[in-house]
């Protein structure tokens, strides 16, 4: 991973409605999003100079401003011409897309209804979430000690900062005790995700994913579940229990930044298999750089 710091980069930030030199893309330290985590954003990735399902995105960011009580003061379309005239700016053909969207500094307090609604869009070089050795060995995962909110705790399907806090944590404890990954329990202990990708298992001929009550159902994990019924598995989505892992033969993470990624255990649970993983890894690899053409997959 880059050492070099975020807010001191060459570049532009595409920064409500303008394009601002990089460093110059500030807020205020009193503003709302900052404080009581009234931000949403989006993590998108742009292959050969385009968007995996873009449209999607920006809608799911629509979607997450909207479970916040916020409206963005621009058009889906927009913030999609916003994406690309950032991505041009930059001269990016392979790159991490990031919109986001946030309550500003008018007010300050829980109420946030007189806040000025900002969004920007940065984009920049990230070429894999995981080291590519962590990659082709599997992760190394770990169950958690912060479980996911029940669905009545928070709006879960949004994208939104708040629910990241709780990621963090398991991620820095997993990361202490010598693990890539964090596996989250949901509030009834059945399994639920990492910190920023899905999980799915594989058995005999079934790929068997945790139904989505209570956490994202990520934009890949729509993606790979077709392509793996597109291969004769059979999908399954149904609660998992950790006490099931050991049933499984393998195990992999979905996500726009882990793309499809093994995982080599969870706790002590080994999964040797890479069978399943790899053509999976493939097809996915295949369909993001447009080899792969399927009619739902635009
Ligand atoms: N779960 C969480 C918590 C995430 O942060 C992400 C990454 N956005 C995912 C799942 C995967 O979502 P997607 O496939 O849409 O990137």
């Amino acid at each position: 991973m880059s050492l070099l710091p975020f807010d001191d980069r060459d570049g532009f930030i595409w920064f409500d409605g303008r394009m601002v030199p990089w460093r110059d893309a500030k807020i205020h330290v009193l503003a709302h999003g900052f404080h009581y985590a009234s931000l949403v954003f989006e993590g998108e990735r742009l292959y050969d100079g385009a968007i995996f399902k873009g449209q999607q995105h920006t809608e799911r960011l629509f979607y997450s401003a909207q479970q916040m009580d916020f409206t963005i003061p621009y058009s889906v379309a927009e913030i999609n011409a916003a994406k690309a005239e950032v991505i041009a700016a930059n001269k990016l053909t392979n790159a991490y897309v990031r919109p986001f969207a946030w309550r500003g500094s008018e007010q300050m307090g829980v109420s946030g209804k007189l806040n000025k609604i900002h969004v920007a869009v940065a984009v920049w070089d990230w070429p894999s979430y995981f080291s590519p050795e962590a990659r082709m060995a599997g992760l190394k995962v770990v169950t958690g000690k912060w479980r996911r909110p029940a669905p009545d705790s928070i709006p879960c399907h949004a994208k939104c900062a708040g629910v990241y806090m709780i990621c963090t944590l398991n991620k820095h404890a997993a990361m202490e005790a010598g693990y890539d990954e964090s596996l989250m329990l949901d509030h009834k202990g059945a399994i639920t995700e990492t910190t920023a990708a899905n999980l799915m298992f594989v058995r005999g001929n079934e790929i068997h994913a945790p139904s989505t009550e209570s956490f994202l159902n990520g934009i890949t994990r729509q993606t790979v579940l077709p392509l793996a019924e597109r291969r004769g598995f059979t999908i399954v989505e149904r609660t998992i229990l950790p006490e099931e892992l050991r049933l499984f033969s393998e195990a992999f993470v979905t996500g726009t930044a882990a793309e499809v990624t093994p995982v080599a255990s969870i706790d002590d649970v080994v999964f040797p298999g890479r069978e399943v993983t790899k053509v999976l890894m493939q097809d996915y690899d295949d369909l993001v750089h447009g080899r792969l053409k399927l009619e739902d997959a635009a």
